[in-house]
């Protein structure tokens, strides 16, 4: 059993990010019984401490300063590593986020410790507790145990289910002042690209666009199923590569990896390289007009048409319901 675990809470727009609860449920099954720490980076995040002890964090450490106003790997590292000398955990959890797959092997070398990342599930809880990671993109899984030194771990969004949120649950909260030097890095301004304010890699559902879908204008149906479901639009690479839409939404072995309760491929092959990225998917609905298409191998249900009147008939019905 570790003697505590530190769980990074991910803050994006002053909201925490879902993955940051899921961590905290990764980090109880960690723990054992042993405490919970939640840590939170950034230039205003100290009030949001007490919905990381409602979802479970037995206290919550904060490190407030202007220079993690924007996520900067030196200040964030420069941070976390700080926040690490005062508690000395013996267990770390990230979300295998961006900012996480980002962050935790530049922590990881610096504390020489080892690191299992995009870890999906965890089977035992303590000392025996193995790691359930996918390989070979996700065509088989291994289960990994740390021997001996920190157990540092990222999780995959939308795989650990989060614990209830008990909003009567109380925590100390502390703040560790911090002097954040020598940066490579400011950032000035972030200038964000127009979103429909889902954000992929946590969506629930997720409506994908392949080369079928032919224009960009040919990407609002799909855009109006995934509203008219709560979710949000993704892409395959042959889409974002004729320009259809843009690279941030691509999903696949090089672009996001997603795991919606449900997913639904429009005029998308199924190559390998987009599997990678969501064959892991709850349940796979996949709308193509060609009845070979290797989509369907792993498709949970499978509807051979045109996307453009499936796609537009499954809006209205979904409206009506
Ligand atoms: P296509 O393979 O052209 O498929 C289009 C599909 O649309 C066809 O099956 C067709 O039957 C169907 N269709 C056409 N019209 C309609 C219609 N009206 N209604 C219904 N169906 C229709 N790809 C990724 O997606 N993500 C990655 O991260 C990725 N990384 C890669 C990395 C490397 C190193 C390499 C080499 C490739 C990578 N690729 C990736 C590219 C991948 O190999 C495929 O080229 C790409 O996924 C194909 O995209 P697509 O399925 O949209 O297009």
């Amino acid at each position: 059993m570790a003697n505590k675990v530190l769980v990074l809470g991910e803050v994006r727009d002053g909201v925490l990010r879902n993955v940051s609860f899921e961590a905290i449920a990764a980090a109880k099954q960690i723990a054992d019984g042993a405490e919970v720490v939640g840590v939170l980076l950034g230039d205003s995040v100290t009030s949001l401490a007490s919905e990381l002890i409602a979802y479970g964090a037995d206290r919550v450490v904060t490190v407030e300063h202007p220079h993690l106003k924007s996520y900067t790997s030196d200040g964030f590292s420069q941070a976390f590593l700080a926040v690490y000398e005062e508690e000395k955990p013996e267990a770390i959890v990230f979300g295998h986020t961006s900012l996480g797959k980002d962050l935790s092997p530049k922590i990881a070398s610096k504390l020489q410790s080892g690191l299992i990342s995009d870890v999906t599930e965890i089977e035992g809880s303590g000392e025996g507790a193995l790691f359930i990671r996918p390989i070979y993109s996700g065509k088989a899984f291994e289960k990994v145990k740390i021997k001996d030194g920190i157990v540092f771990v990222t999780i995959r969004p939308n795989n650990i289910a989060p614990l209830e949120k008990d909003a009567s649950r109380t925590g100390e909260v502390a703040t560790l002042a911090v002097d954040i030097q020598n940066l490579r890095t400011i950032i000035k301004e972030v200038v964000r690209k127009a979103s429909t304010g889902v954000d992929l890699s946590e969506a629930k559902v997720v409506v994908a666009g392949g080369r079928g879908v032919k224009s960009a204008e040919g990407f609002e149906p799909l855009q109006q199923l995934a509203d008219v479901l709560g979710g949000a639009v993704g892409a395959s690479r042959g889409a974002c590569d004729a320009d259809y839409c843009d690279y941030s939404l691509q999903i696949g072995q090089t672009g996001k990896v997603v795991t919606p309760d449900l997913y639904i491929a429009c005029g998308i092959s199924g190559a390998i390289q987009h599997l990678a990225g969501m064959s892991n998917s709850k349940v796979i609905v996949a709308i193509n007009k060609d009845p070979e298409a290797n989509i369907f191998k792993v498709a949970d249900y499978g509807i051979v048409g045109d996307l453009f009147e499936v796609v537009p008939m499954l809006v209205e019905e979904f409206k009506a319901l």
